[in-house]
């Protein structure tokens, strides 16, 4: 008995729907990306009750015709492509032919469209399609959803709250207005207008909108470009941080996309910046040849494939790095910390109408653009140092400026970046040590040569000794102010556990097991001239206001914070 049938139409448009539109938000990405596609140059995005009661958006954009209407709801029809070649020199956002079918199956949808003065209507309800109907409509589309997933109440059960829901279409949008910041986009959440984006092309002007003028005043320009790949926006500085990754944007040929390859890196080029388990904010366009990406990946197109992947990240990360690097000291000794907690996620309404908004913004602008004419002479005069408090801080003053410097966090800094420069050094000059021998396991004394051929770069050799233990008899001189044996150990145990040993990674690891095992002593009295010595060093540090761990080395109090504690201001 043949077992084997052609899904009727509706039953496949239900299926693609689990994919495509599994939430309000996947349906206002896609509305959105249909009117982006529709060369709008004006958006209008209304939801209610999180979008589970309606989600409206109408563009101004090129609109359909009678024709296109009667197709538009039926699955697997585009105007966006028409052969194979198109898929891989895609300028469009959709191209799949299925959103409108998917929503359409699972919701009441109507669109009503209006090309050349010519306008009509046509609704899908759940599947069951309408004739195409003459109705009034302004130049432009407008697709209204109502009662999404009525008839799909396994699919509603697995909807957040409304506020959830709410929040990601709120963000959503945000993201569309930063990654086409030529386009004007009205948000009303239950007939509020809750964002409103001018459409000026000023990407810095859309940040303070939506993040407000603190974090604003966190954020570097940031641009870099290689033969294949131009990345360019702002990113925050170390003196920013969230919990969560959220704050990571990132837009590749204006396509806002989710990869952890690149999330990665963005992490990692911020490690020496923030602490663990803190993330920055990032909103960085990525420009590249349509070909060097593959977008038919997944359906609702969060992920995209990366031909060239590797030299993407590594670009990423370079550019990160350079910039907090040239750019971040400026500002960091300008002010304390700030986190979530200090200054919560601040959504704004709006252009800068309000006049006192404008003039921060103006302020911060000038502000930024300083810094980002590249000052490296952010430190040119020493600071004064005072003394010591508590056996852990060492207090100087610059300028106009009181800093309290965490002496640990201090010698952490300095230390890690000797090392880092030892380990680079060809040149290992000795010292001998007189240690116990470090115990291992038969199996283990096997792999001694191939791990001894690689630790030598670094001025190390383990020494057979005996069936189950190797000893060590010197180690390079710049090996100061750590346990010795312990670090040893640390070492040894992760050449053991490596199947090959890439020396950048070994480099990492080393300074890893140095920093952990570092003897720095807390509570320690430095005397004058230590004090200075420490201040100078940290100063003369590529990176001095950070220790390795990313927690802040110095906090300042300004002139005018303390005349305000003495309220004399
Ligand atoms: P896709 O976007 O992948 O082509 P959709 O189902 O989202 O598929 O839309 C089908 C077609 O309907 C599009 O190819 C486009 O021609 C037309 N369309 C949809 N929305 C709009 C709009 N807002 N403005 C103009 N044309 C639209
Ligand atoms: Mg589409």
């Amino acid at each position: 008995m043949n077992k084997i049938k052609v899904l009727d139409e509706h039953l496949s448009n239900l299926i693609a729907a689990g994919e495509v539109v599994d939430r309000p938000s996947a349906i206002v990405k896609e509305l959105i990306e249909n009117a982006i596609d529709g060369q709008a140059t004006n958006i209008s995005i209304r939801i209610k009750n999180g979008g589970m009661e309606e989600i409206a958006v109408f563009d101004d954009g090129e609109g359909m015709s009678k024709e296109d209407l009667k197709l538009a709801f039926l699955p697997h029809t585009t105007s966006k492509i028409t052969k194979a070649y198109d898929l891989n020199h895609l300028s469009s956002l959709g191209f799949r032919g299925e959103a409108l079918a998917a929503i359409g199956a699972v919701s009441h949808c109507e669109i009503i469209s209006n090309q050349q003065q010519q306008s009509f209507a046509i609704s899908n309800n759940c599947g069951v399609i309408s004739e195409v109907k003459p109705q009034a409509g302004n130049p432009g589309t407008g697709v209204i959803v109502r009662e999404l997933f009525y008839q799909s109440p396994a699919r509603i059960k697995f909807l957040k709250s409304v506020e959830y829901e709410t929040a990601l279409i709120s963000d959503l949008i945000q993201k569309f207005a930063l990654s086409y910041s030529h386009i004007s986009f009205q948000y009303y959440n239950n007939e509020r207008l809750v964002f409103n984006s001018p459409g000026n092309s000023q990407i810095d002007e859309l940040l303070f909108n939506i993040y407000g003028a603190g974090v604003f005043s966190r954020l570097l320009k940031m641009e870099i470009a290689d033969y294949d790949f131009a990345i360019s926006g702002y990113i925050s500085n170390s003196h920013y941080s969230k919990s969560n990754k959220t704050g990571i944007n990132i837009f590749i040929n204006n396509r806002l996309i989710t990869s952890n390859s690149l999330n990665k890196a963005v992490i990692e080029a911020y490690s020496d910046y923030l602490p663990k388990g803190k993330y920055p904010l990032v909103v960085l366009k990525i420009t590249t040849d349509p070909q060097l990406t593959d977008v038919n990946v997944s359906p609702t197109k969060w992920q995209i494939r990366i031909s060239k992947e590797k030299e993407l990240t590594t670009l990423l990360k370079t550019g990160i790095k350079k910039t907090l690097k040239e750019k971040s000291s400026g500002q960091l000794i300008k002010d304390f910390e700030l986190n979530e907690q200090v200054l919560p996620y601040q959504s704004h309404t709006g252009n800068l109408d309000n006049k006192a908004d404008r003039l921060i913004y103006q302020q911060l602008q000038l502000e930024q653009s300083l810094i980002l004419e590249d000052n490296p002479a952010v430190i040119v005069h020493q600071p004064t140092v005072i003394g010591q408090a508590f056996g852990k801080y060492i207090i100087a003053s610059f300028q106009d400026e009181l800093w309290l410097i965490d002496q640990h966090a201090a010698q952490e800094r300095c230390n890690y970046e000797m090392f880092r420069r030892a380990l680079l050094q060809k040149d290992h000059p000795q010292q001998s040590i007189n240690l116990a021998p470090l115990e291992l396991t038969i199996g283990h004394i096997q792999r001694l040569k191939e791990i001894n051929e690689k630790v030598a770069a670094i001025g190390i050799t383990f020494e057979e000794y005996g069936p189950k233990a190797v000893l060590v008899r010197s180690i390079p001189l710049w090996i100061t102010q750590v346990d010795v044996e312990a670090f040893l150990i640390d070492l040894l145990d992760y050449c053991l556990n490596q199947d090959s040993l890439d020396i950048a990674e070994l480099h990492k690891a080393t300074l890893a097991a140095l920093a952990c095992h570092s003897s720095i002593k807390f509570n320690e009295y430095l005397d004058r001239n230590q004090q200075l010595s420490l201040v100078r060093e940290l100063l003369n540090c590529e990176n001095p206001y950070h220790c390795p761990h990313g927690r802040p080395t110095i906090v300042k109090l300004t002139d005018q914070q303390l005349a305000k504690e003495f309220e004399r201001g």
